[in-house]
C-alpha cells in the first residue's frame, strides 16, 4: 500500500462500499476530517462497513454540511476477529469505555453486559459502547467491528448457553494452577468471563463451576481490578487459541 494511503484516515461508514461508490459521511466525520484533518477534495480516506472489506476513498464534496467521497478499490478483504466473545458486568463509565475499547483492540467477536448480582452500573449505553468499539475498530485497523448485544442477566446467559462453545471463567478462588495449561486444552470457539467490582456471589460461582462447558482460570495471586481481569484474560485466550500467531492463516474470513 503507497505511503500516502497508508496514512489516510480509517472511517466506519454504513453505506454499501463498492467500485465508484458515492459514501456520505456524517457530520462529524465531516468535521473530523475538514475542521481537524484539513482535507479537502481529492483527499484519499480508507473507508469499512464491517461486511464489504476496507476501500480507498477519494473525498469529493466538503462543505459545512456534507462531506461525500467516492470509492475507488478494495485495499483489504474483511476480515472477523475470531470466534472469542467477551462476556463482562458493566463498570462506570471511564472504565467501561476502556474496556469495551481493548476488548476490541485485542480481539473479540461480539461484546456481550451481563449483569451480575454485584453488578454497580445501572442502565448501560449501548450506544456509547457501539461507538467505542467502532472509535477502536477505527484506530486498529479492524475490518469488522464487533457486535454489542444487549445485557441479559447472568443466570440468563447460561441457561442459554450455545452449544460447542467453552467459557472461560476467571476466577480470583480457582485452584493455582497455569492459566495457559488451562486455555491450552482448550479451543474456538469460546467466550471469556469477567466479573464486576464485587466479584461474583457464592451462588454465581457455584453455578459457573458446575457447568460442563466452563473453565475457571486464575489469573494469578493478586486481586485484579474488573478491566484489569478482562484485559488479562482476553490477552491469554487470544494469545494461545486466537490469531496472534501471525505464521498461521487468518482465523476468519467475511468474504472471498
Ligand atoms: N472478589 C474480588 C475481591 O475480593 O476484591 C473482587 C472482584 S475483582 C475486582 C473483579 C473480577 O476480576 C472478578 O470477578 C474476576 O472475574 C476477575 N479477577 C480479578 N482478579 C483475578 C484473579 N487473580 N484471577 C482470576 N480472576 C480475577
Amino acid at each position: 500500500m503507497e505511503p500516502l494511503t497508508s496514512r489516510a484516515p480509517r472511517l466506519f461508514c454504513d453505506g454499501v462500499l463498492a467500485g465508484g461508490a458515492a459514501i456520505s459521511l456524517s457530520p462529524e466525520q465531516g468535521h473530523y476530517l475538514t475542521g481537524v484533518l484539513r482535507l479537502r477534495p481529492g483527499d484519499p480516506v480508507r473507508l469499512f462497513n464491517g461486511r464489504d472489506g476496507e476501500w480507498l476513498a477519494y473525498l469529493t464534496e466538503v462543505t459545512k454540511k456534507t462531506v461525500a467521497a467516492r470509492c475507488e478499490r478494495t485495499l483489504a478483504a474483511a476480515l472477523l476477529p475470531p470466534d472469542l466473545d467477551f462476556l463482562f458486568a458493566p463498570l462506570k463509565h471511564a472504565r467501561l469505555d476502556y474496556l469495551v475499547q481493548k476488548a476490541v483492540e485485542l480481539g473479540v467477536r461480539r461484546l456481550r453486559p451481563v449483569i451480575t448480582h454485584r453488578t454497580i452500573a445501572g442502565r448501560v449505553n449501548l450506544d456509547r459502547m457501539r461507538a467505542n468499539a467502532i472509535e477502536a475498530a477505527e484506530q486498529c485497523n479492524l475490518t469488522a467491528v464487533p457486535d454489542v448485544l444487549e445485557p441479559l442477566k447472568l443466570g440468563a446467559v447460561l441457561g442459554d448457553w450455545p452449544v460447542g462453545r467453552v467459557l472461560i471463567h476467571c476466577d480470583e478462588t480457582a485452584a493455582a494452577g497455569s492459566p495457559l495449561a488451562a486455555l491450552k486444552a482448550l479451543a474456538l470457539p469460546a467466550a471469556v468471563l469477567a466479573g464486576p467490582e464485587g466479584g461474583f456471589d457464592e451462588a454465581e460461582r457455584a453455578l459457573l463451576n458446575r457447568l460442563p462447558f466452563v473453565t475457571a482460570i486464575s489469573l494469578g495471586p493478586r486481586i485484579l481490578r474488573a478491566d484489569t481481569a478482562g484485559v488479562a484474560a482476553l490477552t491469554l485466550a487470544q494469545a494461545v487459541l486466537g490469531d496472534w500467531d501471525r505464521s498461521e492463516p487468518p482465523l476468519h474470513r467475511l468474504i472471498d
